[in-house]
């Protein structure tokens, strides 16, 4: 073990929040270690800017919990943490670790539970990377470094601490961190890791649950080189163990996209990793609408099958959450929408809630030389420019073409009557599907009701009326006749 200068290796007290000090301060002062470890301490010795601070200590999570009272929560099961608010901030505090005992490991030698508390040499010994693995203390101005973790740093190079081999079987995800980081730090991988890490070894990834792999997912799509790191889950054989039905490719659309994700989040701006889900999932989603076609199923029809059949195959890797599936849908089905709406509808799509993803999306596709888009792209980008008066301009003068398209049978779309142009509403992109807990149902039920209620649907029942609140009798089946539609 080296005790490091914390100077001598570019740390210093001013560059880390207010939160992370003061979790490490009371701390100290109830006479417990506390150690800044992991991401945090990496990233500022090579100059990069950390995402979050994590704190380790030999306190257990509940003595944690006796030091911060209320600002603490324990959380985990697999995994116990303790999280402390600091001020606006959440600080993940985490306990030394020992070895996991070998009960709680899974046939495949997989861990399945680790909370074994230990010492800061065994915690160390079981961290992934050495570059991950360096404690430091602020106030004290050191850094325990156990493996030569500093020389990596120097080197640019990623280890894993103790066998590769029994690291990846102990949890998967660690290969898919291996490419995050080396993609993410610019680092060379260590022979050694290189050596086990083969198509078999990426299997492994199988045993991992689509929650945890959904996650992993997201971190790699906001990490900001998204572009570096896909041709690596390609090489490694990752991709398939990812994504159930994209072919391992990187078309010019998805490249297109990567790198515009990748741009956003160098300039500080926001991006929903769902978005890029959408890119990924086109492809098989105009596949499997096309196969719906195929069978004369109507094509509105065919889009909300064939985009629920295709999250539905994407769940078996990862499993998206509900709020980012409809998302995804939303942003397929504004494609239809913006690339031959209805001209009393086009200032009312501008305003929609989803216009912006959809709009960035036909865009990506058009300039990565999708030619379906019929140069829509462009034409709302302008369309957004325009001046009130310009707009209507150019919304005759789309419909004067597609007037014309239209006598030449292009487009069989009803035009809705003039009357209706000024309340134009747009119908919604896509129909929630049904929440799938009984409480949840109720739940949807008594809130549809309410807005009816409020749009005057049917004033005579709200959420509160009686038919809302009785209890279901559960009926004697014996006694109900079957007639033949039942
Ligand atoms: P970043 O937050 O920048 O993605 P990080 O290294 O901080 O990177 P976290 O997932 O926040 O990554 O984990 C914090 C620390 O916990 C890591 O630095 C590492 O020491 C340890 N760690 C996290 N995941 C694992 C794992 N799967 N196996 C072993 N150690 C891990
Ligand atoms: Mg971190």
């Amino acid at each position: 073990m080296q005790t490091l200068r914390a100077s001598k290796c570019g740390l210093s007290t001013a560059q880390l929040p207010s939160s992370i000090l003061d979790v490490i301060d009371a701390l100290t002062k109830a006479g417990y270690e506390a150690y800044i470890v992991g991401g945090g301490v990496r990233d500022l010795m090579l100059g990069l800017n950390p995402k979050d601070f994590d704190a380790v200590t030999n306190a257990t999570p509940s003595q944690v919990k006796e030091v911060f009272g209320r600002r603490c929560r324990i959380i985990g099961r697999r995994f116990e943490l303790a999280h402390v608010y600091s001020g606006r901030e959440l600080i993940e505090v985490a306990t030394f670790r020992a070895p996991p005992k070998k009960a709680v490991t899974s046939a495949a030698g997989m861990i399945l539970r680790d909370n074994n508390w230990g010492t800061i040499e065994q915690d160390f010994a079981r961290r992934d990377f050495s570059i991950n693995a360096m404690y430091y203390q602020p106030r004290k101005g050191i850094v325990l470094d156990f493996c030569n973790a500093y020389e990596d740093i120097k080197a640019k190079k990623l280890s894993l601490l103790g066998d590769p081999m029994l690291r990846f079987e102990e949890d998967p995800v660690r290969m898919l961190r291996t490419l995050r980081f080396a993609a993410k730090l610019n680092f060379s991988i260590d022979q050694s890791i290189l050596d086990v890490f083969t198509p078999e070894t990426a299997q492994l990834l199988r045993d991992v649950s689509p929650h945890r792999l959904y996650d992993e997912s997201q971190k790699l799509f906001t990490m900001g080189h998204l572009n570096r790191v896909m041709p690596m889950l390609i090489e490694f054989e990752i991709w398939h163990q990812l994504f159930a039905d994209i072919q391992p490719n990187i078309t010019p659309f998805i490249e297109r996209a990567a790198k515009n994700t990748d741009q956003r989040i160098s300039i500080g701006k926001t991006i929903n990793p769902a978005f890029f889900y959408a890119v990924l999932l086109w492809k098989p989603f105009l596949e499997r609408c096309e196969f719906y076609a195929k069978k004369g199923v109507v094509a509105a029809e065919a889009r909300a099958q064939a985009g629920l059949d295709v999250l539905k195959r994407q769940a078996t890797r990862t499993v998206i959450p509900r709020f980012a599936e409809t998302f995804i849908r939303e942003v397929w089905e504004m494609q239809t929408r913006l690339l031959n709406p209805k001209p009393q509808q086009i200032e009312a799509l501008s305003g929609h809630a989803r216009f912006r993803a959809g709009f960035d999306f036909l865009l990506l596709r058009e300039k990565s030389g999708d030619q379906t888009t019929q140069g829509m792209g462009v034409w709302w980008d302008t369309y957004q420019t325009l001046s009130t008066d310009e707009k209507e301009r150019a919304i005759a003068d789309y419909n004067r073409q597609r007037a014309k398209g239209r006598r030449k049978g292009a487009t069989q779309e009803d035009i809705k009557p003039l009357h209706q142009v000024q309340q134009a509403e747009i119908e919604p992109l896509v129909n929630e599907p049904e929440p799938r807990s009984r409480r949840a149902r109720k739940a949807k039920q008594q809130a549809d009701f309410k807005a009816q209620a409020v749009n005057g649907g049917n004033d005579q029942i709200t959420a509160d009326h009686p038919i809302l609140k009785r209890k279901r009798v559960k009926r004697d089946l014996s006694t109900v006749i079957f007639g033949p539609t039942q």
